[in-house]
């Protein structure tokens, strides 16, 4: 059996994202760009996103957990991987193996790789990790010289680097920025006294886009690798993502009619619907209902009633969208369809919310 064309699919443009790893790269003049590939690289797929970064220019890859650095060097990936949150049972031991750099915020953690390292039969490579506003991981400043002095004896570990990460880069006036700044600085100096002579890194997109002054040794965009914008000023970036799906069925129905569940919107006119075989199940929020729009044969058009699980419905009017067309729910906004920053802002949320939303088995991936 034929499987027709997909229900809905996501699309990835990997020259999108490869001038957006370039750009980025030109704006860290010098340092290092870790790409952040996490949560499958925010939903864009991370083995080939992965390769797309290195190809333009990234030299690192920033994973979450130590199961994602991996799945990276399961894939061939040799570049430098940095992981830096996982569960206490966890075998770091893998890991050191394979070369991924980890991240250490206690004497108790540290430990654990070092007894992993020996396991490994080689030293482990850590990046220490300072808490220095955000208040979520890291190791607090009072604990930091001991953190700092324990690593630095041990002979299973290598530091590599002195880390932080900012509460509010995305407004580039808060005073919390320089606060941040300037408790690494203090991290950092305690470790170059320890004898150490790590590299220092901070900056997400926001700050590598705003803050050329904490760009230090490498800077570690997320977002901005993916084309969305995270700071107000305009920048050059190229969203990565489509997401689309396609008529299946279309009909004309009669003034006063009513459509989807709830009956909550009824024709107000004789008009034509287009059911679409997408829904709250791939993607598509049901809190959307009554609020969005799709780009069908060359304009938008407004979606009739609920989202249901699977399907949605779209209001044509006179048009007749032949079953088979395209329907985008959100990409790049170029042609004039919706974008995922349109669908935050209506959900009151961030579209990394949204991109990183649609890793989903049901939804098929394609690469341009
Ligand atoms: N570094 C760390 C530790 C992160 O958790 C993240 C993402 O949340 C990033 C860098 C990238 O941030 P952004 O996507 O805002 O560039």
């Amino acid at each position: 059996m034929s499987p027709g064309l997909p229900r809905a699919e996501v699309v990835i443009d990997l020259d999108a994202i490869r001038h957006n790893v370039a750009l980025l790269a030109r704006r860290a003049a010098g340092a290092a760009v870790m790409t952040v590939v996490k949560a499958d690289a925010y939903g864009h797929g991370v083995v080939p996103v992965a390769r797309a970064a290195l190809e333009a220019g990234a030299t690192w890859l920033g994973a979450c957990s130590l199961a994602e650095a991996l799945a990276l060097r399961a894939a061939g990936i040799t570049a430098p991987v940095f992981s830096w949150l996982d569960t206490p049972g966890v075998d770091f031991a893998p890991g050191v193996e394979q070369g991924v750099d980890l991240s250490v915020s206690s004497t108790s953690e540290l430990a654990r790789v070092a007894e992993a390292a020996q396991r490994a039969g080689t030293r482990a490579r850590v990046h220490l990790k300072i808490d220095t506003g955000l208040s979520r991981g890291g190791c607090p400043a009072s604990a930091w010289p001991d953190l700092v002095k324990a690593a630095s004896v041990e002979r299973d570990i290598e530091v590599v680097a002195v880390w932080s990460h900012l509460a509010c880069a995305d407004e580039p006036g808060h005073p919390s920025i320089d606060a941040q700044a300037r408790r690494l600085d203090t991290a950092y100096e305690i470790a170059r006294d320890a004898g150490l002579n790590p590299l220092r890194h901070m900056a997400n997109s926001a700050a590598t886009l705003t803050r050329p002054d904490l760009h230090f040794d490498l800077v570690r965009p997320g977002i901005a690798t993916y084309g969305l914008n995270p700071v107000a000023q305009s920048e050059d970036l190229r969203p990565a993502m489509t997401f689309s799906s396609t008529v299946v069925l279309t009909k004309r129905i009669e003034a006063g009619e009513s459509v989807s569940y709830g009956h909550t919107w009824t024709a107000s006119r004789d008009t034509t619907l287009a059911l679409v075989p997408v829904g709250y199940a791939d993607g598509v929020p049901r809190t959307l209902s009554g609020r969005m729009s799709v780009w069908l044969d060359g304009r938008r058009r407004p979606v009739a009633g609920r989202v249901c699980m699977d399907q949605l419905v779209v209001d044509c009017g006179d048009d007749e969208p032949a079953v088979g067309s395209e329907v985008i729910l959100f990409g790049p906004g170029g042609q004039g369809e919706p974008t995922a920053r349109e669908w935050a802002d209506t959900l009151g949320t961030i579209d990394y919310e949204i991109v990183t939303g649609m890793y989903r088995p049901r939804i098929e991936r394609r690469y341009l």
